[in-house]
């Protein structure tokens, strides 16, 4: 799953001591000055749902603009300029519109070509990018990547855990680092690690070695949060492990479950200078994730969402935060869908708010009438009018947003004594920030509704408790329901599944490995 929070929260641990890792690490000789340059695309897509990410989706930085992202400004503690080129970001979503990525790719390269000779090349990657009738799109951006900048340029990317690796991703990088979190607390470190590597090995002369070992278990972000067992011990290892001689960067990740594309599977990728090692490692990531794929579960009660409502009334405590898990926008859901509101409501239940529903006609509606007003609406099935219906309801404006926020115009109402947060873009409510900037307190509603998985840390701590409703939607958590036409055999696709951990040297390592 991708956060918005990807954007904010340059920690001042991220920016310290650049390379402490690797020791002397060239910042004290008289290294010969290097290219750099970066960016990427980060994006992660249900195949489930027909909805496409377009270009107006899409969030875009570049030159310098790029250069002077808060997130990036630990680029510049480095010994030499790492130069922006473009990334792209969006809300996950369903895969992207054709034109609208090779529209990006093709900028991105022409930025590239356009800072060569380089020596490295750092790439900002999610791993679980779909395009309209493409298969490993994140492979194809990365093999294009290293067309334009040769065979001697060094290439790292930092990769999200739920991204999936691929031959071609693998074959065309030198090195990789993916968050070990999830909620992901760790974006800053990781994009350290990824560019340290990057550094030492520029300075070292070193053309390291990439070992991956493909797992097939694909487990919904949901059932593999680092908070929980068994992902909090197999996630845990990894700093320990990052410290062996030999090893630059230890990573697993788990995969992206709701794309029906070949290269979706968790795995263990390790860099370094110690190809045995690194095997060695790599295959006892792998085999600890095969023989646990059994023990992840949701860390939360869960249940079909009219009898989590039923618990969620029944407790003396508030504010129950109730996870809208089918319809999660951080993990591709559609983000319009009211079959929340629709129970709620056929309950009577009051005193709850929902944050929120993508509606842009009834959002619209509610700026023509104004604060104060009364109206009719129909709210949600906008963008998906066929997986879901709609709820009339007569509702009072009760907030508008300032029509310059970013997140576009956003409007709540309130019906029967529960308030719905309806936005005119896709995005999620996942801080208590995002209440509150809207007029509301979270912590004084007895029912909170977010369309999430998981919580992040700030809902988290709110909740009173946690509930997740197992919801209808593009993110469906019946995983084995789901569509099967590409996956290759997997668990818990393939529950008696026999499988014996191998390992894949990229075709980038050093001959002799
Ligand atoms: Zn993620």
């Amino acid at each position: 799953m991708k956060r918005r929070t990807f954007l904010r929260n340059t920690t001042l641990a991220a920016l310290a001591s650049p390379l402490a890792r690797f020791g002397n690490s060239g910042l004290g000789r008289a290294a010969e000055p290097k290219r750099v340059a970066f960016g990427g695309i980060i994006i992660e897509c249900s195949t489930y749902t027909p909805i496409l990410t377009r270009m107006e989706e899409f969030h875009l930085w570049r030159g310098r603009q790029l250069g002077d992202m808060p997130f990036f400004s630990q680029l510049k503690t480095y010994p030499y300029p790492f130069h922006p080129t473009l990334f792209a970001n969006a809300v996950p979503g369903g895969p992207v519109e054709a034109k609208t990525y090779q529209k990006l790719k093709a900028e991105f390269l022409e930025r590239v070509k356009a800072l060569l000779p380089l020596d490295g090349l750092y790439l900002v990657m999610h791993g679980a990018m779909s395009v309209e009738g493409m298969q490993d799109a994140d492979g194809d951006w990365i093999a294009s990547a290293r067309e334009v900048v040769g065979k001697d340029c060094l290439l790292t990317a930092s990769f999200d855990l739920h991204g999936s690796l691929s031959h071609r991703i693998i074959d065309n990088l030198d090195m990789l680092s993916a968050y070990r979190t999830a909620p992901h607390i760790d974006r800053e470190a990781t994009t350290q690690r990824a560019c340290d590597m990057l550094v030492h090995c520029m300075d070292h002369g070193i053309r390291p070695t990439m070992v991956w070992s493909p797992i097939p278990v694909l487990m919904p972000g949901e059932r593999s949060s680092t908070r929980y067992q068994p992902a909090k011990r197999l996630w845990g290892q990894l700093p320990a492990m990052n410290a062996h001689p030999g090893v630059l960067d230890a990573s697993l990740l788990v995969g992206y479950v709701w794309a029906d594309e070949t290269k979706c599977t968790a795995s263990a990728v390790l860099t370094g200078t110690d190809p045995a090692r690194l095997k060695k490692d790599a295959l006892s990531l792998a085999q600890q994730y095969w023989n646990a794929r059994k023990e992840f579960q949701f860390g939360v009660p869960t249940g079909p969402l009219n009898e989590i409502i039923e618990k969620a009334v029944s407790l003396s405590t508030h504010p129950v935060v109730i996870s809208d898990s089918g319809d999660n926008p951080t993990a591709g859901g559609t983000d319009d869908r009211a079959d929340v509101l629709a129970e709620l409501l056929k309950r009577h239940v009051r005193n709850a708010v929902i944050g929120g529903i993508c509606d842009q006609p009834a959002t619209d509606a509610c700026y023509r009438a104004g604060v104060g007003a009364t109206l009719p609406l129909n709210i949600g099935a906008t963008l998906d009018p066929q997986a879901s219906k709609p709820v009339h309801v007569k509702a009072k404006v009760r907030f508008l947003s300032h029509g310059d926020d970013p997140l576009g115009r956003q409007a709540v109402v309130e019906t029967e004594g529960i308030s719905v947060m309806m936005t005119e873009r896709r995005r999620p409510f996942h801080h208590v920030h995002d209440f509150t900037s809207l007029g509301l307190d979270p912590t004084k509603f007895k029912i909170v509704v977010v369309k999430a998985g998981y919580l992040e840390p700030e809902i988290n701590k709110i909740a009173n408790p946690n509930l997740m409703a197992l919801t209808e939607g593009a993110v469906n958590q019946d995983i084995v329901n789901i569509a099967n036409k590409h996956r290759i055999p997997s668990y818990p696709f393939q529950p008696d599944l026999k499988w014996k951990p191998f390992v894949v040297v990229s075709a980038r390592s050093p001959k002799k490995t």
